[in-house]
């Protein structure tokens, strides 16, 4: 692997992301060499840490990456820490002459990560602070600044946020992170489709009938209820997991497989998203919140610590998205996502349009009608494609029957792909911005998801609405059933 230097100067150092994922990533691309003599961790926050404090909560963080002592020994010789309050103008020279001293120490080249891993009131804060305190390299070096999630709770606000970024920084050095773009079967998608003419010749409405994403989870809320129940599912998961999914499965094919042409291809799919009025807006969508378990081994989402007992916030979301282009003129792409789920999995369906003709359809021998065919892309925790095609089943007489095409990842592998902290760092320090979401990708998805929220806003909702366990309210199959469809993934 080719050796990358920079500074990663990282505010909230001592937060829950930081020790629980930002470490082992980094220590991840030690251990593989992407990072070695050239990296510094300037770790700040407003602990009274020392460098020494630092390095314990950081080799504790990566003990279970490696057993080998040794290289966590020299791996944590590159972590620094330095008190820090983000607001106080005056703590900045000292981060200043800090970052200074390490870039000579360890020949950084001048090059800046500044990873603000903290409540998303104080990004604008910090980038305004990094260059107003002169903390921006000036020479040869790069300036790249990494920003958690949320990106915004509306387009609004998103927008603010985006003008106080980008008086620090421009557009191409900021990273705005989603996760679920560092996940190695969401980076499939383009694999799939652009790598493969069975798939990318029929990947539009004349062979695709719809297509279908879901992410689901089977816990609920647990600690996360103050932060969730001011957020709530179209916010904590639509307006940015799954509109990225969505774009890459409906963008056209970039001219080359670098971040700037994948870039401008899902900025144009999210453009002909089709933005609904009230009406549709209130028949498209779909909300839901969970109930008690029937057994009452667990509590109605009202009764959860920490939720008041008249939320209206939505635990669940179904919808249908539509796309005013060519390409995907009159097919629904449906989308769903929700806490207390069957299970825990993130899977994208591809329905196929049955044959014109079915000329195996044969009533008077009890034959059955071709099944569609399906591609089903299980992004995890499983890892694999698997495509549902007709074929004739071995007995007398001619009867087709739907068999499976699989092909899963092993465990073994599935376990070494690195996570997607690991991928996303990495990314940063190469420049490449393909595995992030631009400006215009969230406006886009930020204004598609406000109109839905504005109805919700005004009506009233019957909530709880579905058990736990289950695959949500029974509105998200009558939104599918009213265009006499179903889901492909059922109880
Ligand atoms: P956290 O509350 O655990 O950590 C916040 C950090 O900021 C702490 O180190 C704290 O000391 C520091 N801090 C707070 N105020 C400060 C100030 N004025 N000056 C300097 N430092 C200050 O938060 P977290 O869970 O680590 O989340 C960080 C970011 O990552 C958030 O934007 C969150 O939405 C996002 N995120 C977190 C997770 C997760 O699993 N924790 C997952 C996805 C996204």
């Amino acid at each position: 692997p080719t050796e990358r230097s920079s500074l990663i100067m990282l505010f909230g150092a001592t937060g829950d992301l930081a020790t629980r994922k930002l470490y082992p990533a980094i220590f991840n691309l030690y251990k593989k060499g992407n990072i070695k003599d050239h990296f510094a961790v300037l770790g700040t926050s407003r602990y009274r840490f020392d460098d020494d404090k630092f390095r314990e909560t950081v080799k504790k963080s990566v003990s279970e990456e490696s057993n080998d002592k040794k290289l966590i020994d020299s791996f944590i010789q590159h972590f620094f820490f330095v008190t820090h309050d983000v607001t106080d103008l005056d703590h900045y020279s000292a981060l200043k002459d800090k970052a200074d001293e390490l870039d000579k120490k360890f020949k950084l080249g001048g090059n800046r990560i500044f990873y603000v891993s903290m409540a998303p009131n104080f990004f604008g804060i910090v980038a305004k602070n990094l260059k107003s305190q002169g903390l921006l390299t000036t020479g040869n070096g790069f300036n790249r600044l990494v920003i958690e999630k949320p990106f915004g709770r509306d387009y609004e606000s998103a927008e603010e946020l985006n003008n106080a970024l980008s008086a620090s920084f421009e557009e191409d050095q900021i990273y705005r992170i989603d996760h679920y773009l560092g996940k190695e079967m969401i980076q499939n998608i383009e694999a799939i489709r652009f790598g493969n003419t069975i798939f990318e010749a029929l990947w539009n409405n004349r062979y695709i009938d719809n297509i279908q994403v879901t992410l689901a989870e089977n816990l609920g809320v647990e600690e996360r209820a103050g932060y969730y129940d001011n957020s709530g599912a179209l916010r904590d998961m639509v307006q940015n997991h799954i509109m990225q999914i969505v774009s890459l499965l409906a963008m056209e094919q970039p001219v080359a497989f670098k971040d700037t042409d994948i870039r401008a291809e899902k900025v144009k799919a999210l453009r002909s998203l089709r933005v609904y009025n009230v009406a549709e807006a209130s028949t498209n969508f779909v909300r839901g919140q969970y109930g008690a378990a029937v057994d009452g081994s667990s509590k109605e989402y009202r009764k959860e610590d920490g939720v008041p007992a008249d939320s209206n916030n939505e635990t669940y979301v179904a919808g249908k998205l539509l796309f005013d282009n060519y390409r995907w003129s009159g097919v629904p792409f449906y989308i769903r996502t929700g806490k207390k789920l069957a299970d825990k999995f993130t899977r994208v369906d591809v329905v196929f349009k049955k044959p014109l003709v079915d000329i195996f359809s044969f009533p008077q021998d009890g034959n059955t009608l071709l099944s569609p065919n399906v591609l089903t892309i299980h992004i995890e925790p499983e890892q694999g494609f698997s495509l549902v095609v007709n074929a004739k089943n071995s007995e007398q007489g001619f009867h087709t029957e739907p068999v499976n095409l699989d092909f899963f990842e092993n465990s073994q592998r599935t376990q070494a792909t690195p996570q997607p902290y690991e991928r996303l760092i990495h990314d940063v320090l190469k420049g490449d911005g393909t595995n992030f979401a631009s400006w215009p990708e969230v406006a886009s998805a930020w204004k598609f998801v406000d109109q839905v929220r504005r109805v919700w806003d005004i009506q009233q909702p019957m909530f709880p609405n579905y058990i736990p366990g289950s695959m949500g309210p029974i509105a998200a199959d009558e939104l599918l059933a009213r265009d006499h469809r179903e889901w492909v993934y059922k109880l």
